[in-house]
């Protein structure tokens, strides 16, 4: 529901882009729109308009896949609005003749009243009271009806969020969630906290040998299959609060919070080996078709730098690596890069 308030508070119209974009916002999933947003506030002196948001919108999460779900769910959610508006509107009318209703009463009974002229007063009670309380029942139902949507719509956008996170292939993060943890890292090595030594992380950036090999001689299926089982292994690798993505073709990046540059050069050796004992079977033949091997890059985050010089660095150690013969793990510190 923050995100209704926010969109009605800056007196944004509930469209479907306005909807994604806080929603967006709220979930925290995304650190560069979350600054974009709180700058264009600033900016504009907190009066955002709907243009100013859809621009934002577009730059940040034009992404066609989702668009037609967060389209949907936001033509929902502006007629989910529209009738809890009308619900409300009509409550205050219901409520404010009730009123009338017991305000000529309580005039009426002031004065001396015959027997029967208090029955019929009190008829009139009992029949307004019984209506205002059906009423009040089908608003109760309306109500839970509409929470239920705003519900399902909210875990659908999840769902959509999510998806567009996630590389189809293997299942992993993607590049854009990669990139979404990087900045997140980054921030948080940087903050200014006292005793805010512990916030360093490592990054393993991997390649897959003589992928090419694969492909040309078993054809692309057996090479998605070896891109899975890649995936697979990397992941059961690694804990929880890490991030396994693909980071392109057969490129895969492992971030490492809290993770020196010891620590992640063993873990990147650890993997390295447990890909190497793997073997490619045909199902059929049940053969042994070929092994396959990974070459890695790793390095640690340097307070102050920006994530290019980062990427650049455990780049050219994965260069090394793959120069070096491949099957190998090269540390960026160790060739002084
Ligand atoms: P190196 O040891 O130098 O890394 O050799 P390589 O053959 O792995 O390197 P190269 O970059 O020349 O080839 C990568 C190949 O990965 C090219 C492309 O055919 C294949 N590839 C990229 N993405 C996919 C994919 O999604 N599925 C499949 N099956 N193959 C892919
Ligand atoms: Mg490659
Ligand atoms: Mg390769």
């Amino acid at each position: 529901m923050r995100t209704l308030s926010r969109i009605q508070d800056l007196n944004l119209s509930p469209t479907p882009e306005n909807y994604e974009l806080w929603f967006v916002y709220f979930s925290g999933a995304d650190p560069e729109l979350i600054k974009t947003l709180d700058g264009a506030i600033k900016k504009h002196d907190g009066a955002l308009v709907d243009d100013v948001c859809y621009e934002i919108f577009q730059e940040a999460l034009g992404g066609h896949r989702e668009e037609k779900r967060v389209m949907q769910a936001g033509d929902t959610i502006q007629k989910t609005i529209q009738d809890v508006n009308s619900i409300v509107s009509t409550t205050k009318r219901n409520v404010h003749e009730y009123n009338e209703t017991l305000e000529r009463a309580n005039l009426g009974l002031r004065e001396e009243k015959s027997k029967e002229e208090i029955s019929v007063i009190l008829a009139d009670m009992i029949d307004d009271t019984c209506e205002m309380i059906k009423r009040n029942s089908d608003l109760e139902d309306t109500l839970e009806q509409s929470s239920r949507v705003i519900e399902d719509m909210r875990r659908d956008l999840e769902i959509a969020r999510k998806e567009a996170m996630t590389d189809p292939l293997t299942g992993l993060a993607n590049r854009k969630a990669l990139d979404s943890e990087i900045y997140r890292l980054v921030s948080l090595a940087n903050e200014e906290t006292e005793g805010n030594e512990g916030h360093f992380f490592s990054v393993i950036l991997m390649d897959i040998d003589y992928f090419k090999n694969f492909n040309d001689t078993f054809g692309h299926q057996i090479g998605d299959q070896v891109l899975k089982l890649v995936s697979r292994t990397l992941k059961q690798g690694v804990k929880g609060r890490d991030t396994t993505a693909r980071y392109g073709g057969e490129e895969f990046a492992v971030l490492l919070p809290e993770t020196d540059i010891i620590g992640g050069t063993k873990i990147a050796e650890i993997l390295r080996k447990e890909i190497e004992k793997k073997e490619v079977v045909n199902r059929t033949t049940g053969k042994k078709i070929a092994k396959i091997t990974i070459s890695a890059g790793v390095t640690e985050y340097r307070k102050g730098e920006n994530v290019e010089c980062l990427i650049e660095r455990v780049d050219k150690a994965l260069y090394s690596a793959k120069n070096g013969g491949r099957n190998k793990v090269i540390t960026a510190r160790s060739i002084d890069l």
